[in-house]
């Protein structure tokens, strides 16, 4: 004999927007999948039980666009997005082995995917490479366990005709593509926006951090939202996301006397300093920079002398943050929805992981309270939407035989109170547990995932909206 159940959550409210759920049930789980939704359902047929009364029991978080790499976020991302109420996440430029290294030595039973950056100097060779390098560098990159390509061309621009060959080389080969906007002819701003749409023209793609276009550095910042919006709303053919947190996220890394990334040096001329490495710092010391600092097994930002002696000790290679992106446009943009009442933007993200920004919970539920969306609209933007897009047909959802992934959420003090992924506990009242992660990866992937002892967990591409969102 053994238990009818696992686990069984008692008296919380559900929000399931796709199996239209939204009321007091509880819920049980088995072997990792929801098997039961209803009322009272007997809790001594279960291995362990947990009242969650007062509070909503929504579908695990899936955050579309985070960081969990050496290379940014580093190696406390899982358990930031773990304390964050996250089960499933994007990282949004790898690279894909150091991805894999942290996910061995600091998962927390994450469900993790990966696209790699195409970068001048690093992935590739110069700003202009052609379609036969792109091929190389996709197929390696699949072999390595990522499912596609992250073009970040507003940091480390490539040239327009290399960009669109990008785009062209990762679709055909049924590959994710994320693009941040711009190009070595245009910068991270509106004008990079407009430039981004006419390049992938009727392609399936998805956009990255629609806020971050809209600081204000081409026209009066709301314009700029309303014309991103637009945007998006005669392209429907691109996916994207936002986030709602005040801070960026960038390079602080400065090489000849310059921050290499264009948007440190556009962020230095936003608050009226230097685009230089003497410029970035004196705003770190003035506290206009903020140093992504690891203290106490988290990373927390930090400015002032200490932070520039600590900047310096790493040779100047740490991620820095500034407080760039402003109020309203943020608002706007993640709670625009289109004539038939779907939203423009299908995601709330954080563009966080080790970047301390992963505010989806705490903004997000605030948006709620403000009713400036409902709760079953926030599931179907940092949940259902993103899980969508990665092709997760299991997650996102509470329908019977769905994934027992859950981010239990007290929308009085706007925090996730516990997680579970497959049933498992992640996260339980701010303390995170060990666990295996999870790869999202494509058969190609497989065998390198599970070398590094990972899960691997296979998406077929032609569930992606990449072939077939809408
Ligand atoms: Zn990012």
């Amino acid at each position: 004999m053994s238990y009818q159940y696992d686990l069984v959550l008692h008296n919380g409210t559900i929000n399931d927007p796709l199996n239209n759920i939204s009321g007091e049930f509880d819920i049980a789980t088995k072997a990792g999948r929801v098997v039961e939704v209803a009322k009272n359902i007997n809790s001594q047929k279960s291995r362990d039980a947990i009242d969650v009364s007062g509070l909503n029991v929504l579908p695990g978080l899936v955050d579309l666009h985070m960081h969990a790499s050496a290379w940014l976020g580093g190696r406390f991302a899982h358990k930031m997005l773990a304390l964050a109420g996250v089960t499933t996440a994007l990282d949004m430029s790898g690279p894909i082995d150091s991805v894999l290294e942290i996910a061995k030595n600091f998962g927390c039973g994450l469900n993790i995917a990966c696209i790699n950056y195409v970068r001048p100097g690093v992935t590739v060779a110069n700003n202009n490479p052609d379609k036969a390098e792109l091929e190389e560098l996709l197929l390696s990159n699949f072999k390595a366990g990522a499912i596609g390509f992250k073009i970040l061309g507003g940091h480390y621009p490539l040239s327009p005709e290399a960009t669109a060959t990008a785009i062209g080389v990762a679709l055909d080969n049924g590959a994710y593509l994320a693009f941040h906007a711009g190009s070595t002819a245009t910068r991270s701003n509106l004008e990079g926006l407009r430039e981004a749409f006419e390049l992938v023209g009727n392609r399936n793609i998805h956009m990255a951090h629609i806020n971050s276009y809209c600081r204000g550095r081409v026209m009066d910042c709301h314009q700029e939202a309303e014309e991103a919006l637009r945007l998006l709303e005669a392209n429907p053919n691109v996916v994207s996301e936002s986030y709602l947190s005040p801070i960026n996220g960038t390079s602080g890394e400065c090489k000849q006397g310059l921050p290499i990334s264009q948007v440190t040096g556009m962020c230095l001329e936003a608050g009226n300093y230097e685009a230089t490495e003497q410029g970035l710092e004196e705003a770190i010391h003035a506290g206009w920079a903020q140093l992504n600092e690891e203290t106490g097994g988290i990373v927390t930002l930090s400015s002032g002398p200490q932070a520039v002696e600590y900047w310096r000790a790493r040779k100047t290679d740490v991620t820095i943050s500034f407080a760039v992106n402003p109020e309203i446009p943020k608002l706007r943009i993640a709670t625009a929805r289109r004539a038939d009442k779907t939203y423009v933007v299908d995601c709330i993200s954080t563009d966080g992981g080790g970047i301390p920004r992963n505010v989806t919970v705490e903004k997000g539920l605030a948006l709620v309270r403000l009713e400036a969306m409902t709760m079953n609209d926030f599931v179907l933007k940092a949940s259902y939407n993103p899980a969508k897009i990665l092709g997760l047909v299991n997650k996102g959802h509470l329908g019977i035989g769905a994934d027992a992934d859950m981010t239990v959420v007290d929308v009085n003090t706007l925090r996730p109170v516990m997680t579970f992924n497959k049933g498992k506990t992640v996260m339980y009242k701010g303390r995170v547990f060990a666990g295996r992660t999870t790869m999202i990866t494509t058969p190609a992937g497989k065998r390198n995932v599970e070398s590094f002892g990972l899960n691997a967990l296979l998406v077929d591409s032609s569930e992606t909206p990449f072939c077939k969102l809408r």
